[in-house]
């Protein structure tokens, strides 16, 4: 990894409450003025500036749909006119850019809207687009020289599914001369262009997947993700007190973790990121000197095998039995086939000698759907019995260090039994970094609270 004197190029990304007022946007510029390599700011829309405040990506759905409902929609585009016109007093930078706002919004709404999906993209876009314009006119009264980017004329092509759009291929070699361009770069957010023009946005939360993108198109030496939380925890806050930061993870951790629910971002998010090897950093736009949690490609494990743990509700099994199923050749294919049949994907497939079963989703597993793939799997595979166990949670311990470690499983499975709690299902991850095991839905806290014991008040002495 370079040492900070030869880091060049940082993409760092705001979140919606690191630009939520003119306050916070300060911190923005203080925090791009501590280090001149972080050049690329990526800009989510302003968010909440308290728990009772409006996303402002909220306030242009709520006024897209209006007009989409044949109004004006005019006491919604003055309301977000308003929030930004709040930072604009409170940051005392010229009147000029919130008309330019105003007229903004008017356009948007007087645009076409035959086609629903791209109409609410286009408004939803507003919110970073004119995000990034404030900001980049805040940092300049800052003394900072820095500019607006228009994802249209850097390159940031989507597909055509709006709402839920995804980078082009051709993206990354247009944006990358954005590398060559003098100053600090500030680019909004969560949305692109389609390839003939028209706005598309990422699914919500998108802002990180542009930093993600930027940051792997620059070969940034850095992707930083500031956000409103000191780090990575261990454990759910919500569920244990105090839970470990967590300042140093890998790439597969990050991602088992994030899978079974694990908060702060979405994983998916950063595979651009992950792809071109680039260390990605979280951090407090509210304590910049706080070191934050680093996610990257490798780590040495010094003792503490289990990192973190998470849980996630939400899911359901399948067991299926058969005598003699392991001499039976393409059992589990034609079971997973069947499931394909119904468009199932499925998260994990434990098996013994003589059964299977497949964990799914819940939502997923509708009662029509539950009946036709019972009654194939009694005809034609002929299973001796089917049982179908609803309303699981899933626990995950993850660490890289677990691979290297004997006994883990003794111990997690010692808590639990200790805890009183009843293991339905145990899959260790073909990795060896991870361990899930699945209990009933009512026992999720208790489980992740004796495993947390077993594995962090032991090793840390606490
Ligand atoms: N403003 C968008 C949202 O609220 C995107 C983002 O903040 O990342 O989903």
């Amino acid at each position: 990894m370079k040492t900070n004197d030869t880091v060049e190029l940082i993409v760092a990304k705001f979140g919606g409450t690191s630009v939520a007022d003119a306050s916070q946007i300060l911190k923005v510029c203080e925090i791009a003025k501590m280090n001149p390599a972080r050049r690329v700011i990526v800009v989510s829309a302003p968010g909440k500036r308290n728990a009772a405040d409006t996303k402002v990506t909220d306030m242009l759905i709520a006024c897209a749909e209006a007009r989409l409902a044949g109004g004006a929609a005019e006491t919604e585009r003055k309301a977000i006119v308003e929030r930004y016109a709040s930072i604009q007093r409170e940051a005392g930078v010229g009147e000029k850019v919130i008309a330019a706002i105003d007229e903004d919004l008017r356009q948007r709404l007087a645009s076409d809207r035959s086609h629903r999906g791209r109409f609410l993209d286009l408004l939803k876009a507003a919110g970073e687009d004119n995000s990034a314009r404030l900001v980049a006119e805040i940092f300049r009264k800052c003394g900072l020289d820095a500019k607006y980017v228009d994802p249209r004329d850097a390159g940031m092509i989507l597909s055509d599914e709006f709402g839920n759009a995804m980078v082009l291929p051709e993206s990354y070699d247009r944006l990358a001369a954005l590398r060559q361009q003098p100053g600090i770069l500030i680019f909004p957010g969560f949305f692109g262009y389609t390839r003939s023009g028209s706005v598309a946005t990422f699914p919500r939360g998108g802002s990180d997947i542009t930093g993600a993108i930027l940051a792997a198109a620059l070969k940034a030496d850095l992707y930083e993700n500031f956000t409103d939380v000191d780090s990575v925890f261990a454990a759910d806050p919500r569920i244990i007190e105090g839970a470990q930061s967590i300042e140093l993870l890998t790439y597969r951790e990050m991602r088992e973790l994030a899978y079974a629910g694990f908060g702060v971002f979405h994983d998916e998010a950063i595979v651009p990121a992950v792809r071109a090897g680039i260390p990605i950093c979280i951090r407090n736009t509210n304590r910049p000197a706080a070191p934050g949690t680093r996610i990257v490609p490798r780590r040495p494990y010094q003792g503490g095998e289990v990192l973190g743990i998470a849980s996630a509700d939400g899911f359901c099994a399948v067991y299926v039995d058969k005598y003699l199923m392991n001499r039976e050749v393409g059992f589990g294919r034609r079971l997973l086939q069947m499931l394909e049949d119904e468009g199932l994907s499925y998260e994990h497939a434990p098996s013994g000698i003589d059964n299977m079963s497949v964990i799914l989703r819940e939502k997923d597993f509708t009662a029509e759907r539950e009946e036709r793939i019972l009654r194939r799997i009694k005809n034609e595979l002929g299973a001796e019995n089917i049982e179908i166990d609803r309303g699981l949670a899933l626990v995950m311990i993850v660490g890289e260090g677990m691979h290297y470690t004997v006994g883990v499983a003794a111990r997690a499975t010692c808590a639990l039994a200790q805890a009183g709690i009843n293991i339905e299902m145990l899959n260790q991850g073909s990795s060896e970094i991870s361990m899930m095991f699945g209990v009933k839905g009512s026992d999720r806290k208790k489980a992740v609270q004796a495993l947390y014991g077993a594995f962090f008040m032991r090793q840390h002495g606490n």
